[in-house]
């Protein structure tokens, strides 16, 4: 019974705490807090525009902020 070797083994809960620290994240300024981290599941729309794409963001501060991004954006 002892001699079982394993090669590799990953507990449950480590794995569920390596997806949660993977998940990517945006760095936006909020005028109330200062730099933010967040998450996409709290971006509320995005629209394409001439000028880039805007992107309607729910804030921790409670408010919703507009970030102007894409490839048309950096051009201005
Ligand atoms: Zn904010």
């Amino acid at each position: 019974m002892a001699d079982l070797l394993r090669t590799w083994s990953v507990l449950p809960l480590v794995l569920a705490s390596w997806r949660v620290q993977t998940q990517p994240m945006m760095l936006i300024h909020c005028p109330s807090l200062g730099d933010e981290l967040i998450p996409p599941r709290r971006i509320h729309s995005l629209t394409n525009t001439d000028h880039g794409i805007l992107m309607r963001i729910n804030c921790y501060c409670g408010r919703r902020h507009v970030v102007r991004t894409g490839r048309r954006a950096q051009a201005l």
